[in-house]
Formats: C-alpha cells, structure tokens, sequence
C-alpha cells in the first residue's frame, strides 16, 4: 500500500457514475420513483428476481465433502454474492463512487452461473463447443435480466439501466465489438467505469478469504498448509497469536482472515486513489478511455493474491477430495444436456418456444444455466442418469 496515500480521501465527484445522468437510462421509460433513484430500483429488481433467489441452490465451490450431507456453513452463490456486495458498498462509498450502481452490479455478478459451481460451467460450455457455441456467464447474465426474468406486462426482462446492464457485460473482462456485434450499444472499446472495475476485484477478495475458510473449516486445508503457502495470512495469523496467545485455533484463523479481507479491501481502495491521482481524472470519461483498468491492487498485494489463488487452485479446488464431485457435475451436465437435445420435447413449453430464434443448443442451455444443483440432480435422475 502506498504510504502516503490518505484513507479517507474521496475521488473527484465527475469520476462517480451519476445517478440520474445517460447511464440510468432505460429500454422501456419509465416514471422516476418519488425517492428512489434508478440504480437503487435497479438493485432491488435484481434482489425480488427468480434467477437471484436461486442462487442459494447453486454451489459455490463445493458444498459437501464426499459421504456427507450438504454442510449448511459453507458458502452457496448467494452468501458469496452478499459478501461481494458487502465490499464492493464499502469500497465505493469509501471513494465517493456511486454506492447504488456498485450494489446492483455486486448483486448480479454470478447471476449468469449453471449450477455445480466452475465445474458444471465448464461442462456447459464443453457441451456448447460441439455446436460452435460457448457459455459465458456475464452473457448468459444479460440476458437472464433482459429477458428471462418476467415481473412486468409491459415488457420482457427487468428493464433495468444502461449502466447496469453495461457493468454486467463488461465488470470481469473486455469484448471485442468485431467478436460480439451485438453488444455494441456497451461502448466496448471504452472501460466500464470504476463502479463496474471494482467488482471483480471485490469478487476476488471475497472468495480467497472465503474459501479459505471452507477449506480450512472442511479439513481440506491444514493451518501449516495454509501458513506455508500464503504469505499474507501468516503475517497476520502470527500477529493474532503474539496477541491471543490462549485462543482456540479456529478463532486464531478467523482473526487471520478478517485481517487478510481488511488489508486487501484497504489496499484496492488506496491503489485505486493512487492510479486515478498519477492521471490527473477529474471526469467518467478520463477513466473509460485510459489504456488499462484502474481498479486494481497495488504490485506487493497483487503478488499476494497470485500466491493464494495459485495455491487455493492446487490445494483446494482442484484436490483429491474435489475430484469426485467435478467430474459428477461433468457427468449430470453434459449427460442432461445430450438428453434434451436428443429429446426437446422434455423442455418446458417456455423454453421450446425459444428454439426457432436462438437455436436448440442454446436453448437447453439456457434451461440448465437456470437450474439449482438439486433441481438439475432431479431431472437427471428423472431421465435415467446415473
Ligand atoms: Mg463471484
């Protein structure tokens, strides 16, 4: 962290998204609410959505260790994006952001995901790659709000705003506008604005420290293991025993992560202060058309990051225990898959209608990215799989 950055500084107002300026435009027009303001509608649309109460259904890295009932601790796609969310307020309204947009973004970011966590994403877009197609979450989460999502007469999706619907498409990665035509209303050769960047940034931290602690609280992880291989948590696991020499082990490791999601939420923020200052931003425009993201960690967090995602990638998503449980969802998804294309009529009516516009690939697609893990281990069962 830069030493002489100030923590309570804000940056310039023109920098933050306005709340009733171009980005809280709407498809459909609609009358302002009486105090409300549009990211805030936009926030609570996706709260009341269907595809968000289901992430409490979908796995985010795992959710029972193998021979176990599901564990009711460890975090689903819903606790883990309410965590996100937690960040990405914070971090806004820490810079003077606009708090609302960043919310509404944190609420969608893994609105987009097929049930099993990575692993049944990836036998997803496996099962699309035979048809020329792939499955890409923020795309998928697109069009979950802009039309899958039913809650208005008037219209299809959620109707929400420009910004929202372009820090969907665009808070993770940049598309190019000759790839993906479609999305040029997106302003894809531009950066989203720093509402959006902050996002993943507050997705990564949110996961590493949490899946630290499933890992550790589901014995995959031993605490040496952990000590070992992430710097950054034991610096600050070794100050909590110097300080809480009587503690029980796990309260050592929850003082440890509180300490390692605080330094790196601290370190975003003020790296964030930092780049803008070294540009001079004073407006939305300046940050879009830099030549790279400016939400990011400083150089000494970054490389703490790489080092516990390298080793929660070696140790924890992809260990033995985990084995089981991947290739199951490979199994369930792409078995399921291949069944309703062999057989569409098994769709639901709402679905096969969308077979002449979108193809039948996409389509079962569409249908499985929706599923919960219980409700897609159901209709497996249902078609024979085993
Ligand atoms: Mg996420």
């Amino acid at each position: 962290m830069a030493a002489d950055s100030k923590p309570e500084t804000l940056l310039h107002p023109g920098i933050a998204v306005d709340g009733h300026g171009a980005l809280s435009r709407r498809v459909y027009a609609e009358p302002p609410h009486p105090y409300r303001t549009p990211f805030a509608r936009d926030a609570a649309r996706i709260l009341h959505a269907r595809a968000f109460r289901r992430l409490a259904g979908k796995t985010q890295v795992f959710n029972r260790l193998p021979g176990n009932p599901p564990g009711d601790h460890f975090r689903s796609r819903l606790t883990h994006t309410l965590e996100v969310t937690q960040i990405s307020r914070t971090v806004a309204h820490a810079l003077g952001l606009n708090a609302e947009l960043a919310e509404a973004l944190a609420l969608t970011h893994d609105i987009g995901h097929p049930p099993f966590g990575h692993a049944g994403e990836a036998a997803l877009d496996h099962a699309l790659q035979a048809h020329g197609l792939g499955f890409d979450h923020n795309l998928h989460a697109l069009r979950i709000v802009t039309w899958f999502e039913e809650r208005y007469a008037a219209f299809r999706g959620l109707n929400l705003t420009l910004g929202v619907r372009e820090g969907i498409v665009k808070h993770s990665r940049d598309y190019s506008s000759a790839q993906h035509p479609e999305l040029a209303e997106y302003f894809l050769d531009q950066f989203p604005p720093l509402e959006a960047q902050l996002i993943d940034l507050a997705d990564e931290i949110a996961y590493l420290t949490a899946d630290l602690d499933d890992g550790l609280d589901s014995s995959i992880l031993t605490l040496d293991q952990v000590r070992e291989a992430v710097p950054l948590f034991r610096g600050f696991h070794n100050d909590v025993l110097s300080l809480y020499p009587a503690a029980p082990q796990k309260l050592t490791v929850t003082e440890a992560l509180r300490r390692v999601l605080n330094a790196l939420v601290t370190d975003l923020m003020s790296e964030v202060r930092v780049r803008v200052a070294a540009l001079g931003a004073t407006t939305l425009d300046e940050i879009r058309r830099t030549p790279q993201r400016l939400a990011a960690l400083s150089p000494a967090a970054e490389a703490n990051r790489a080092a516990a995602k390298q080793f929660l990638y070696a140790c924890f998503y992809n260990s033995p225990q985990m084995v089981d449980a991947h290739s199951h969802a490979g199994r369930v998804v792409e078995g399921l898959f291949a069944a309703l294309m062999a057989d569409p009529g098994l769709l639901p009516e709402d679905h096969r209608a969308q077979i002449p516009t979108e193809g039948l690939a996409r389509t079962v697609a569409d249908y499985i990215a929706g599923m919960t893990d219980s409700y897609i281990e159901q209709l497996w069962n249902r078609c024979g799989g085993r």
